[in-house]
């Protein structure tokens, strides 16, 4: 961990910043000028081709701090009107909505941003924006399980799974999400018989990342999984010949699960005017195909297409609940897959 420590800097912060444990990018801890600070969760990799392109347009600097979420949102909190943040960028609409209810997060009222991104990737209170959209959707093996044999997320409950089926830990703000997302539509009742029905079905304790689900599917101990696509668009990407295929989920009742990485205005930005032109641009045509070629990830913007690779996956309807609710479900979620033992 690389960064100035300024005089001022109590020994109490320092503690402080080292239990954060993030990742600094050594300006940003340099004296504020008209540039923009933006803490995020997202990796270097994945952010810093879309602030280079927002410069060479504007002539506004962006920094960057990267870190875990939860220490970023304290950061921010424990900093109030002195942060930096101009912007905090996340994934998953369930960590947005979080950082939302910490009063991270100022309103922006955009019709640029209304006009290119959907309703149901934005917070109805214009605290944070959806900037890029992926699909938690069941995977499976080709050489053991038939399309026709797959339909929906509630599905893989059935009897037919029965030690065939591979999660993610419930651990995971993705899981928290799905499963927020079938409590809006079907209700606690039924989505505790659907996750109870998962547990039983599992082959193995809930896997820690959506790529030993996959590997785990490939080395026979399991048939079918739910993960994010961008993870297996990434696998593909080295491999294509794997034999793995996205099913989408849902197609003939609510759509696939879709959830997103995003953004939004701190509460406390010295800079807000410049801080709303970087998040309209994010939302812009230009940065849209940037994301979609950084990460196997799909663009919020409608006005543009897939990335070649995953756009061979086909066409989808998305579930449109808005993701704000995924965050609202967030607790019965996770009280109920607790009840039922999902580890
Ligand atoms: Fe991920």
């Amino acid at each position: 961990m690389e960064y100035k420590v300024n005089k001022k800097v109590s020994i109490f912060s320092i503690l402080v910043i080292s239990i954060l444990s993030t990742s600094f990018s050594a300006s940003v801890m340099a004296a504020s000028d008209d540039s923009l600070t933006v803490y995020s969760t997202r990796k270097e990799h994945l952010i810093k081709p879309l602030f280079d392109a927002f410069t060479n347009k504007t002539g506004i600097k962006v920094k960057y701090l990267t870190g875990k979420g939860g220490a970023l949102i304290e950061r921010i909190k424990l900093e109030g009107k002195r942060t930096k943040a101009d912007l905090f960028m996340t994934v998953d609409a369930g960590n947005l909505w979080y950082a939302a209810t910490q009063n991270l997060f100022q309103p922006v009222n955009s019709e640029t941003i209304k006009n290119n991104i959907p309703n149901h990737l934005r917070d109805p209170a214009n605290l944070w924006t959806g900037l890029s959209v992926r699909a938690r959707t069941i995977i499976y093996s080709t050489d053991r399980v038939s399309p026709d044999e797959l339909s929906t997320y509630q599905d893989l409950a059935n009897q037919q799974w029965k030690g065939r089926l591979c999660l993610r830990t419930s651990k995971k703000v993705y899981t928290k999400s799905l499963v927020s997302s079938l409590i809006h539509h079907d209700g606690l009742e039924k989505t505790t018989e659907v996750v109870r029905g998962w547990v039983d079905n599992l082959a193995a304790t809930p896997h820690a990342e959506d790529v030993h689900i996959m590997t785990s599917i490939l080395a026979g101990q399991c048939d079918v999984g739910i993960v994010n696509s961008y993870y297996f668009g990434r696998m593909q990407a080295e491999e294509p010949n794997v034999a793995l295929k996205l099913f989408w989920a849902n197609q003939d009742s609510t759509g696939t699960h879709v959830n997103i990485s995003g953004a939004g205005v701190t509460k406390h930005s010295k800079n807000p005017e410049d801080a709303i032109k970087l998040l309209e641009f994010l939302s812009s045509v230009e940065a849209q195909k940037i994301y979609v070629g950084l990460n196997k990830e799909y663009p919020a913007s409608q006005k543009i297409k897939a990335d070649n690779l995953i756009a061979l996956w086909g066409d989808f309807n998305q579930d449109k609940m808005n993701l704000s609710v995924a965050g609202k479900n967030q607790a019965d979620s996770v009280s109920l897959m607790q009840r039922e033992g999902y580890k």
